[in-house]
């Protein structure tokens, strides 16, 4: 088994599936973001850890309602139940047993704008120099 059929099987497990919106399922875990086969929209992957704020530990996290917390409700190293939720810029192979996957739409807003700005630059043609006798 690969890695990333083992992150796939790992996002099926931890994305809780909603029957009414479009769970991008077929967004690769390994990759940073990318387009959705099923609703079209540009998905990020972010990955999540939660530590318990008491001791520091790293407490396996999972999503809840798009929420990001942790699978246990108490710490097993000292048994508080405050955790802190740190997001992890490159998922590694120590912190994959612990994270948990949430994709995230991409604003349209912000593609919108820089391809407005595009726009209004190619409109800025030079002027032709006026000629006059
Ligand atoms: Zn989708
Ligand atoms: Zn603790």
């Amino acid at each position: 088994m690969s890695l990333t059929d083992l992150l796939i099987q790992f996002t099926r497990i931890f994305l809780p599936s909603l029957s009414f919106k479009c769970t991008h399922d077929k967004i690769r875990p390994d990759v940073e973001q990318s387009y959705c086969p099923d609703c079209g929209k540009l998905i990020r992957n972010e990955w999540y850890i939660t530590r318990c704020s008491c001791c520091g530990v790293k407490m396996k996290a999972m999503v809840k309602n798009g929420q990001i917390v942790p699978q246990e409700h108490y710490c097993s190293n000292c048994g508080g139940e405050n955790f802190s939720v740190e997001k992890v810029d490159k998922i590694n192979f120590i912190d994959i047993n612990f994270a948990a996957l949430k994709k995230v739409e991409v604003e349209e807003e912000v593609i919108g704008s820089t391809i407005r700005c595009w726009q209004e630059r190619t409109i800025e043609l030079p002027k032709l120099p006026v000629l006059s006798r």
